[in-house]
């Protein structure tokens, strides 16, 4: 597994009950989203009523898990976890539904992975707090309605655009949330580190948050890292050059690629002069398959700056040849 893949093992997920931020405002960031949040459940409160359901929207380890559990915290409510993928049937759903306590809160991640006749049952359930429950089959089949409690859907999805309109149209909020600014990761950097007793200076949590590809889960997982690296070969004190040199052994460079982020650029660069070149050749020259380079590599060095996708084939942009000291061919020659 890579040490910069933004889902979550199992290492990850049994230390971070530890390292989330259990309201508001201990959540780093995500200004928009906390304030818009803040109101949606202060008012529900006010009113003494269960609270809208609300959608998140963005990439895995940004803290939509986090918000939800918050959300719950806040209205001093219940949580139930569940996932798209886990929910096969609509029966599933309606056992889960069934089961929920007046003002339980709900969460579904990968919301849009749910099958088609689960997601039919939950428009009825968002919107009347009802579920047909279907006993038998074919002509005999009846539908029982059954009533459920007041409940707030906490759904997530990498894109708000995967969900079909009606689903996407029966939550009351939808909170995008974005990539964390490094002096964002650096907070939350801080905060892990107190929580897991580690020393850390100003400098080495600067040098973590700049290679943690703008996402909290990645900055944990780097920080437990050097944190090995610094009780073992240090003082046990994280500073800047322990951080360099521990993510170096893990080959995270200064901008937080990996080895095969930098496999494919080097490639790009070195073989096909920065490019234009077809997807399969480039994945042939770095030994992969083509699914792993367009979907694990190319994300990242996309929204980075340092490649781009054209119609003729992958292109280096000038920022590649600076991020790996090469320098770009002359064309032409005037
Ligand atoms: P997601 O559900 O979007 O994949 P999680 O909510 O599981 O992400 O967050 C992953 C980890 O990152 C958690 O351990 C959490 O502690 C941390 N984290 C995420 N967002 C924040 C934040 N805004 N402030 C502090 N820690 C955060």
């Amino acid at each position: 597994d890579r040490i910069v893949a933004p889902a979550a093992d199992g290492e990850d997920t049994a230390v971070e009950a530890a390292l989330r931020p259990k309201d508001l405002g201990e959540f780093v960031g995500q200004e928009k989203v906390r304030q818009q949040l803040d109101l949606v459940l202060k008012a529900a409160r006010q009113r003494g009523a269960t609270a809208d359901h609300v959608l998140l929207s963005g990439a895995p380890g940004l803290g939509k898990t986090t918000l939800s559990m918050i959300i719950a915290a806040e209205m001093g409510a219940p949580i139930r976890i569940t996932s798209g993928p886990a929910i096969q049937h609509a029966g599933d759903l309606a056992a889960i539904l069934s089961s929920l306590q007046e003002g339980e809160v709900l969460f579904l991640d990968e919301i849009h992975r749910m099958s088609r006749p689960a997601e039919e049952m939950l428009y009825m359930a968002m919107e009347d707090f009802r579920v047909d429950v279907i006993v038998g089959k074919g002509p005999g089949a009846t539908a029982i309605p059954l009533e459920l409690p007041p409940f707030t859907l906490v759904g997530a999805t990498t894109r708000a655009g995967l969900l079909p309109p009606p689903l996407r149209d029966r939550f009351g909020f939808t909170g995008h949330m974005e990539f964390y600014a490094p002096e964002e990761l650096e907070r939350v950097i801080h905060r892990s580190a107190g929580l897991l007793d580690v020393e850390i200076d100003p400098a080495g949590a600067a040098e973590i948050a700049g290679r943690s590809r703008g996402t909290p889960r990645i900055a944990n997982r780097l920080l437990r890292r050097v944190r090995d690296y610094a009780q073992v070969r240090a003082d046990g004190v994280i500073t800047r050059e322990v951080a360099a040199t521990a993510l170096q052994v893990y080959e995270v460079d200064g901008r937080g690629l990996d080895r095969l982020d930098r496999a494919v650029l080097e490639a790009l660069l070195k073989l096909f002069g920065g490019g234009p070149v077809g997807l399969s050749t480039l994945a042939v020259a770095v030994g992969e398959e083509r699914e792993t380079v367009e979907e694990v590599a190319e994300p990242f060095l996309v929204r980075e700056g340092l490649l781009a996708r054209t119609p003729r084939g992958r292109v280096a942009t000038p920022a590649a040849w600076a991020h790996l000291g090469l320098v770009p061919p002359q064309h032409g020659g005037t």
